[in-house]
């Protein structure tokens, strides 16, 4: 019991900030999106396969700054 406690603080211990991020349609560059972003992430630009209701349809959305 003791050992789960302490590795369930270990864990929060561990936690590294968030950075939100905004998701643009590539297609429109409306803003539909914004996601946490963790750490071992940040290195590499968010590309998902998002839907966009301006295009009203299925676009890949891209990180912005
Ligand atoms: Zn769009």
């Amino acid at each position: 019991m003791r050992f789960t406690t302490e590795s369930r603080f270990l864990t929060m211990g561990k936690k590294k900030k968030l950075k939100k991020v905004i998701l643009a349609c590539g297609e429109c560059s409306e803003r539909n999106y914004s996601t946490p972003k963790t750490q071992n992430q940040a290195t590499e630009r968010l590309e998902l396969n998002k839907y966009c209701p301006r295009c009203a349809n299925h676009t890949l959305h891209k990180e912005t700054r």
